[in-house]
């Protein structure tokens, strides 16, 4: 482990803290711990309802790091050891919330209450008792992009300036309040105003990630295998499922909309600057996203039925897609960003911070991955008649 003489991005020797993680025990989080336990001397107090998907990090007892992250099973909605947790450590991280779009428009209010209400005491002892607070939002908070409100030919659909999501400049647009999708975005917008305004007017020492669409191993959940059958995780997991089951991938309103994707261990290097390079962090909001990889969504389920084809060595369907409009596949309310590319002027600027993996090379490890898990326990399943 190279924790010896590890200095900041100014030559400064990092010094061992102690960081309260709240939704440790998530896809940000497992590989967060991992980042932090295998490579720095930090100590983590890992908060979380659930710690599946940090058990390796936590048994057996003989682990070399074992002093070093302590799990802590609560939920922050109610539990009275959530401030003295805070006053223990020198960072908070918050991760917890309602993160899947399934959600949003079907379960707005504890969507709602879970990206805000909950949050609240969070941001409350941080300020209180002078603890640095990073806390994660979302690139949702951007909303639709200017762009997408211009005639379908205008070529300023071209020009950058109407779609590129800049932390400091660009507007947060929302649909109506019957498109319930935009509960969420919303919760998390007002969060970041009010942590924004406790580092204005009390001193609060902040930083706010919005992540755009991390992805990698361990995101989300395989249906019917370590998640609820009915259950609808994000796009990552919908189509590695459809993949290991050999269905077609859904495209929901045709698979039109654009996404950026990132590799979710580049995104974790970012955060681990942030963590040790406090100066440069505090008070800024960062987008943390790979603008290089882009694609529509029926692209992203081109590449992912090639990738998985190479990587499972299984032929690809006849027909690999299908279409389902947003009605039938999230229900009523659902609506769409169109697209998402972060400008990465400031998280380059201020941490020195660029994505590294394509596409491809994040899918290809990450397909790999979903394989080698999933891919037999899915067979079991499938191989049991189903009960009339
Ligand atoms: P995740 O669902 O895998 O992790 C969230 C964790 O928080 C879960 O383990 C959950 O059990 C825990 N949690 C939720 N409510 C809690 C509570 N009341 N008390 C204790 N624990 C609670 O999601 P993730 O992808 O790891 O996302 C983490 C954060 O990043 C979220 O705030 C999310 O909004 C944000 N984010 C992630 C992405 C992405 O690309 N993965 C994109 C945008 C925003
Ligand atoms: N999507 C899809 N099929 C699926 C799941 C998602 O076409 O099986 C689309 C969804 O409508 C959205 C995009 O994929 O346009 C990304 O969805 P995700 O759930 O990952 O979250 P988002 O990026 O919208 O926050």
């Amino acid at each position: 482990m190279a924790t010896v003489n590890r200095v900041d991005l100014d030559g400064r020797q990092i010094k061992p803290m102690t960081i309260c993680m709240i939704g440790a025990g998530g896809f940000i989080g497992s590989h967060l711990c991992e980042k932090i336990l295998y490579e720095t001397p930090h100590k983590i107090l890992a908060l979380d309802v659930y710690n599946d998907k940090i058990k390796h990090l936590l048994e057996p007892e003989t682990l070399t790091w074992a002093d070093r992250i302590q799990f802590h099973r609560l939920n922050i909605k109610h539990d009275s050891r959530l401030e003295g947790l805070i006053k223990m450590s020198d960072l908070t991280i918050n991760l917890a919330a309602i993160c899947t779009p399934a959600d949003y428009n079907t379960r707005p209010l504890d969507t709602i209450y879970s990206n805000f209400i909950d949050a609240l005491p969070v941001v409350k002892y941080c300020s209180e008792n002078n603890k640095r607070l990073i806390h994660f939002s979302t690139c949702e908070v951007y909303g639709k992009t200017i762009g997408s409100f211009l005639p379908k030919d205008s070529p300023l659909r071209q020009d950058p300036a109407y779609y590129i999501l800049k932390e400091d400049e660009s507007p947060c647009i929302f649909g109506p309040i019957e498109k319930q999708r935009w509960s969420y975005a919303c919760a998390k917008q007002l969060i970041e105003r009010l942590i924004y305004a406790e580092g204005a007017e009390n001193g609060l020492e902040f930083t706010i990630v919005r992540p755009f669409n991390w992805i990698g191993p361990r995101m989300d959940f395989i249906p019917g295998i370590d998640g609820p059958s009915e259950g609808v995780p994000r796009v990552l997991a919908c189509f590695s499922n459809a993949l290991l089951r050999r269905e077609p991938l859904k495209l929901v309103d045709g698979g039109q909309s654009q996404r950026t994707f990132v590799y979710i261990k580049d995104a974790i290097e970012a955060v681990l600057l942030m963590i040790e390079n406090p100066a440069r962090a505090s008070g800024h909001i960062f987008n943390v996203g790979n603008p290089h990889n882009e694609v529509t969504v029926r692209q992203l389920a081109e590449m992912m039925t090639e990738v998985y084809s190479k990587v499972s060595g299984e032929a690809a369907l006849d027909v690999p897609t299908v279409d389902i409009s947003s009605k039938e596949f999230y229900g009523e309310g659902y609506d769409d960003s169109d697209k998402r590319i972060p400008d990465m002027t400031i998280i380059d600027r201020q941490l020195g911070w660029n994505p590294k993996t394509s596409l491809w090379d994040l899918l290809e490890s990450t397909l790999t991955y979903q394989h080698r898990t999933y891919a037999e326990a899915i067979k079991k399943v499938m191989a049991k008649p189903t009960s009339s």
